[in-house]
């Protein structure tokens, strides 16, 4: 019977019923316990923000898994030697498609100046329709893929790019120069890697068409805070709506917070959920135990 370690201490109290009704349901009969000898632990359920760092003496643990999507806090770990899985949720997945399309309705509608309308201006102005705004996606992975089947749903033209080649996206530095020129949404779902920090610098954010939305729910890193505020002073960039932020919480202070053409919304586009995610970690923990490949693997050198 596998001991399974919860390491993720603020997080048991979700997962507390949740875990052990989703390891029931796959058939596991585990030991589920949030203290053990590491040298009896076969799975350790883990979040970055759990105070486990040193994975050195868990000598006989099959897999680590995360329970976050993003894993740029644990790839760099050089205890972690063990096979690292990150979280692919249908719930998260959800949550994400749903701030996507919400934050996307909202500028493509110009939702704002109806909403906050103090001289009671009548402007008979009728948006677009949406074939008619482009919506590029950085990173066409779980999270992006299922946003552009939701936007395209709603006749957006979605343009995705990705690392690698695949069918129907861009990829390569032509590819991302393409995408960027018909932005007039920009959605930016790329992990945080060495390759994609500061990806939208100044040079990028000038390939994006004049007044074009941005939309951050990948990572801060993913764009250059100074280049974004002095192309949003200068005009070029209309508005952006930015969930993920180089630290976090965003300090008070920081230009974002005031800035007349920033939404900052904190952190919250996509939540890993329990019950979804525990029926993830017992398939991970199912899998290992009959011997077969992990679902959703990180590559360490890749970064994710
Ligand atoms: P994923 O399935 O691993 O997809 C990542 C995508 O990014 C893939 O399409 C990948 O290309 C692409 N990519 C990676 N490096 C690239 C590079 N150097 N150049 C071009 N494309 C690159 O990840 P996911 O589950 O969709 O999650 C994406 C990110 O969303 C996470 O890493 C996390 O940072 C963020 N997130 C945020 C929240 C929130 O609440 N704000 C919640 C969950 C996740 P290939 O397809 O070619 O591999």
């Amino acid at each position: 019977m596998p001991t399974i370690l919860f390491a993720a201490p603020s997080l048991w109290p979700e997962y507390r019923d949740a875990l052990p009704a989703a390891l029931a349901e796959a058939g596991i009969d585990a030991t589920l316990v949030t203290e053990a000898a590491p040298e009896m632990v076969d799975y350790i359920v883990y979040a970055p923000s759990s105070p486990l760092q040193d994975f050195t003496p868990y000598t006989r643990t099959k897999a680590v898994l995360n329970l976050w999507a993003g894993v740029e806090r644990i790839t760099g770990n050089p205890t972690l030697t063990q096979p690292l899985t990150r979280m692919v949720d249908p719930g998260l997945t959800e949550g994400m498609v749903e701030w996507v399309t919400g934050h996307t309705l909202r500028h493509h509608l110009g939702m704002d100046r109806h909403i906050v309308n103090p001289g009671h201006v009548w402007d008979p102005t009728c948006p677009p329709l949406a074939r008619e705004r482009p919506v590029t996606i950085l990173g066409m992975g779980a999270l992006g893929s299922a946003c552009a089947t939701a936007l395209r749903a709603l006749n957006f033209p979605v343009t995705g790019w990705s690392r690698t080649a695949k069918p129907g996206c861009l990829h390569g530095q032509d590819g991302l120069a393409q995408a960027l020129a018909t932005a007039q949404i920009l959605v930016t779902l790329l992990p945080k890697t060495p390759e994609t920090e500061n990806l939208m610098n100044a040079d990028r954010l000038a390939l994006l068409p004049q007044g074009a939305v941005i939309l951050n729910p990948g990572r801060g890193p993913l764009i250059d805070d100074n280049a974004l505020l002095a192309a949003l002073d200068a005009g070029h960039i209309g508005h952006a709506t930015l969930d993920v932020f180089r630290v976090e919480p965003l300090p008070q202070g920081h230009p974002f917070w005031t800035h007349p053409r920033v939404t900052v919304t904190p952190h919250i586009a996509a939540d890993t959920r329990a019950i979804t995610a525990s029926r993830v970690i017992a398939e991970n923990i199912r899998r290992g135990e009959a011997g077969e490949p992990f679902l959703h693997l990180v590559d360490r050198a890749r970064g994710y």
